[in-house]
């Protein structure tokens, strides 16, 4: 039988001065570190692009690797809104509730070509980028994106939530943002 070897990763810790018994470092490094490896995402998937993204959540990929295995189905519980498939344009409002239900720090991932940019309906009825009625951190290209590519995204998220400063929030900028989509 095989031996059974600790496979299991730590984190790195954050920079900071370390002695006997004493380990000091920033508020938002701790902050940031505890965030990224705890995302609550809110799977918003409308077609295809949603299918690749249960293969995410499988045993194969597993997004629990990354400390994003809760989903949340409800907004005031989610961390990172996950927006996969073609959104129309009837849906957008629902869409934005949903956003603006959620508490900050809140991020999100366009996940794959119609979220992104409509994809391949240029038409009437379809959203031409869900950037048109809420903020994105991190897009996904593809059509579908393969599930390597959605935890990339993922990734470039907790990068995003780690090195983020716990002001950024309650900037002018990040506030005069929202305004230009009328978010209060
Ligand atoms: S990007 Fe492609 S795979 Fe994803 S929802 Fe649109 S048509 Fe489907």
């Amino acid at each position: 039988m095989e031996p059974v070897t600790n496979t299991i990763a730590v984190s790195e810790k954050p920079e900071g001065y370390e002695g006997a018994g004493f380990f000091a470092t920033r508020l938002d490094k701790v902050v940031g570190l505890a965030r990224k490896n705890s995302i609550w995402p809110l799977p918003f998937a409308t077609s295809c692009c949603g299918i690749e993204f249960m293969a995410t959540m499988g045993a194969h990929y597993d997004l629990a690797r990354f400390g994003s295995e809760r989903l949340s189905f409800s907004p005031r519980q989610a961390d990172l809104l996950m927006v996969m498939g073609t959104i129309a344009k009837k849906m957008g409002p629902v869409l934005r509730q949903v956003y603006e239900q959620m508490a900050e720090p809140r991020w999100v991932l366009s996940v794959g070509a119609c979220a992104s940019s409509g994809g391949i309906f240029d038409t009437y009825s379809v959203l031409q980028g869900i950037d048109r009625i809420i903020p994105v951190d991190v897009y996904v290209p593809g059509c579908p994106p393969r599930p390597e590519q959605i935890i990339d995204g993922v990734m470039k998220i907790q990068h995003l939530v780690e090195t983020e400063s716990l002001r950024r929030r309650d900037s002018p900028e990040y506030k005069a943002m929202l305004n230009k989509y009328g978010i209060e």
